[in-house]
């Protein structure tokens, strides 16, 4: 008889389809293939979604976010060039997956949510999976966390209609920056920002969708 639950038998088989489609996608770095093999994207969607844990779609979360695509995810983390020794920003926390696939990639992670209750299971959530060199914040992300500033470098997962200056502030220099710019409603341009010895470049990865960047640390929830 076999010693694995069903279901997890269907996830390790799910999981393996899933990276072989963002192979296909073009994502080749071997430390990121073995991260998002390793990081159980089942653990950070809501029960009744489970099934579509491993299909290559963004999934709503609790009020009324959602959990980035996984081919979106893989590319935005490819082109933040992560070394072991970074310190690396996440603006908006969500369900903690993507601060999860940071953080086997860099140094620490600090990410930061507006919503109490996201935060607050995203935090439990990495704990209890062993993620322990991320830190959730509760705060408005647009202001970046200047106690933790600077930062090798910044991810943003919500969408922003033009880069949040603070945030470029505490960007080291030779800093990477990885956004969505673009209107609220979509879709946007995934942007990635360096910040060189002659200024700050651009380079437009791809379009994307994204839930908007919103002010504030929401009142309830
Ligand atoms: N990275 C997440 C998905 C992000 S969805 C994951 O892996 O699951 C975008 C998130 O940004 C939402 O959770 C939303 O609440 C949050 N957000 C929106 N505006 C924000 C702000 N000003 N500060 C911090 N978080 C914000």
């Amino acid at each position: 008889m076999s010693e694995t639950a069903p279901e997890d038998d269907t996830d390790d088989v799910r999981r393996a389809a899933l990276i072989l489609a963002l192979r296909q996608r073009g994502i080749r770095d071997p430390r990121l293939m073995r991260v998002l093999e390793t990081v159980p994207r089942e653990r950070f969607v809501a029960p009744e979604y489970r099934a579509l844990a491993y299909a290559d779609q963004a999934l709503p979360i609790a009020c009324g976010q959602t959990i980035s695509q996984p081919v979106v995810v893989a590319l935005m983390t490819e082109r933040l060039d992560l070394q072991p020794r970074h310190s690396v920003l996440e603006v908006g926390t969500g369900s903690g997956y993507h601060a999860a696939i940071l953080s086997r990639l860099a140094g620490r992670v600090v990410t930061v949510e507006r919503f109490r209750g996201l935060a607050r299971s995203a935090g439990e959530r990495l704990k209890e999976l062993g993620f322990d060199n991320v830190e959730v914040r509760l705060a408005d992300g647009t202001f970046g966390d200047p106690a933790r500033a600077p930062f090798d470098r910044i991810v943003v997962t919500a969408a922003v209609p033009e880069l949040p200056p603070a945030l470029l502030a505490q960007l080291l220099p030779g800093g990477v920056l990885v956004a969505p710019v673009g209107p609220a409603e979509g879709p946007q341009r995934l942007i990635r920002f360096e910040r060189t010895p002659e200024g700050l470049t651009q380079r437009d990865v791809m379009a994307v969708r994204f839930v908007p960047l919103l002010p504030g640390v929401a009142a309830v929830l």
